[in-house]
């Protein structure tokens, strides 16, 4: 349906061409107009719905600068505009389209606003060094032959980046609906490009009115037709490592276009060049700045879940064995005690299936975050060993003071007032020194053979398993029933 709507479109066009030939009457620009304010309503309305919403927005912004410019241009057809100021408006509002979609494709994926504000001022001045180095030729036109030609070519190179930025980033979409999004606009840009090349290279000057108009409205409806397609969006992405190469390389686009126009219009508008040099290298180290700061604390948010259990905020099975094996490294350095403590909550089965497993969830938060606060030196490391079971580490402290410990551990559990009442824990003790002879297996095994005897011995207890004991004897300890 719409694209049979989009071939009635080019109908009447041709129609309105056929029988008011000539720009005079004014009917073709109303259909050169309304093409891409078309376009553009298509664009917002898929904005609305669309994860890639902002590129659908800044291209409707381009179409209406678009339609501004051949806005303009009509009023001048219709003979109702000022000689000196229409052609300088109509081409400020061409170049300015660029401006939108130059942005949007040099930018990167959930950038924050103050880079996208950044790249917004670059591509901004981007714009208007292209405006004036564009009009150094405009002005030149009616004393200079080449000039003509010279400005259709700057037409043709913003075309060009363009359509080959779009079919870039196209190929290289990490995510599906960008990667729709920037097919749309490639073929659009592609098409576009085309239709300009063909209509300023191969037709006769001022040839507004003719039927050469029908081929302007085909890249506006191509794009209103894609963006109103509502076809399943494919997963996956395409090329992941140019897609990784294009997310990183696309904000060196702006700041590298702004120094090439710089560069050109440095004879003639030295200043606005300078600006462009400025605004590149401040700009492009700005953001880079701002990004590698987000990049940062992006990677330290990715250390911390590595290192975290999810459930219950303790350190979790990889760190504890990373904390070990340093606390055992560590203490064989210095010589000084190291003890683990293996905490296993008891009957937790019957207490997840009297209460459910999410009940059993909030027991396990509340027995970790109890035990964090209780091992409260800075050196004791509480974490989650599987399950229900959980792991202190504690060095550097006399086996007395690990006992106590143990002992203040088990009363603060059992003192929890849970709503499905109260729960114990076993707690097996773990305790070597000198640790020199032994390994850190060697105090993990320890731990568990008394975590295993708290538990035959009725559970709610704390079991010391020492190979070395403070005396130089060795031997196993029930501390507590
Ligand atoms: P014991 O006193 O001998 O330790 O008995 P127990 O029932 O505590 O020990 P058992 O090993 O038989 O059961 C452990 C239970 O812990 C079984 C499992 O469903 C539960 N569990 C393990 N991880 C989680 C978890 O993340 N959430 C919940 N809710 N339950 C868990
Ligand atoms: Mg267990
Ligand atoms: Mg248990």
């Amino acid at each position: 349906m719409p694209v049979l709507l989009a071939l009635l479109y080019v109908l009447c066009h041709g129609m309105v061409v056929a029988f008011w030939p000539g720009t005079a009457g004014g009917g073709s620009f109303v259909f050169l107009v309304a093409a891409p304010l078309l376009a553009a309503a298509a664009c917002l309305l898929r904005a609305r719905r669309d994860r890639a919403a902002l590129g659908w927005r800044a291209t409707a912004l381009a179409l209406l600068l678009w339609a501004g410019g051949m806005g303009v241009n009509m009023i001048d057809a219709l003979g109702a505009g000022r000689a000196n100021i229409t052609p300088t408006a109509s081409l400020l509002l061409y170049v300015l389209y660029g401006v939108p979609l130059v942005f949007i494709l040099a930018r990167a994926r959930r950038e924050r606003w103050s880079i996208s504000l950044i790249d917004g001022g670059m591509a901004a001045l981007l714009g208007v060094l292209f405006f004036v180095h564009t009009r150094s030729f405009a002005d030149r036109i009616d004393v200079d032959s080449h000039a003509l030609a010279l400005m259709q070519r700057m037409f043709d190179i913003q075309n060009l980046c363009i359509a080959a930025f779009a079919v870039v980033r196209w190929l290289a979409g990490d995510v599906p609906e960008r990667r729709v999004f920037f097919r749309a606009l490639a073929l659009y840009a592609l098409a576009y490009l085309g239709v300009a090349f063909y209509i300023n290279h191969y037709t006769a000057e001022q040839s507004f009115g003719a039927y050469n108009d029908l081929l302007i409205d085909v890249p506006f409806l191509l794009l209103a037709l894609l963006a109103l397609r509502r076809a399943p969006v494919p997963g996956g992405v395409l090329h992941p490592q140019l897609s990784r190469l294009v997310q990183a390389g696309g904000p060196i686009i702006l700041p590298l276009l702004l120094l090439v126009v710089g560069t050109l219009v440095v004879d003639h508008a030295r200043a606005l060049a300078l600006a462009g040099f400025v605004v590149a290298t401040l700009g492009f180290g700005l953001r880079s700045t701002l990004l590698q700061s987000d990049l940062l604390a992006r990677q330290a948010a990715l250390d911390r879940l590595a290192h975290q259990d999810g459930l219950t905020g303790v350190a979790n099975r990889r760190q504890f064995d990373t904390l070990l094996q340093a606390e055992w490294n560590r203490a064989r350095r210095s010589g000084a005690a190291l003890a683990l403590l293996l905490v296993d909550i008891d009957h937790f089965k019957a207490f997840n299936d009297a209460h459910g497993h999410p009940a059993g969830d909030r027991c396990l938060r509340a027995v970790a975050a109890v035990l964090q606060s209780t091992a409260g030196r800075a050196a004791d490391s509480v974490a989650r060993y599987g399950g229900e079971e959980f792991a202190v580490i504690v060095p550097a402290s006399t086996l007395s003071g690990v006992l106590a410990l143990a002992e203040r551990l088990r009363l603060a559990v059992e003192a929890l007032t849970l709503p499905e009442g109260p729960v114990s824990i076993s707690i097996g003790v773990g305790y070597l020194h000198p640790p020199a002879m032994a390994s850190a297996d060697q105090l993990l095994a320890d731990a568990d053979a008394g975590l295993y005897a708290a538990k035959r011995a009725g559970r709610n207890q704390v079991v010391l398993h020492a190979r070395v004991l403070d005396d130089g004897s060795s031997g196993e300890g029930v501390i507590d029933c």
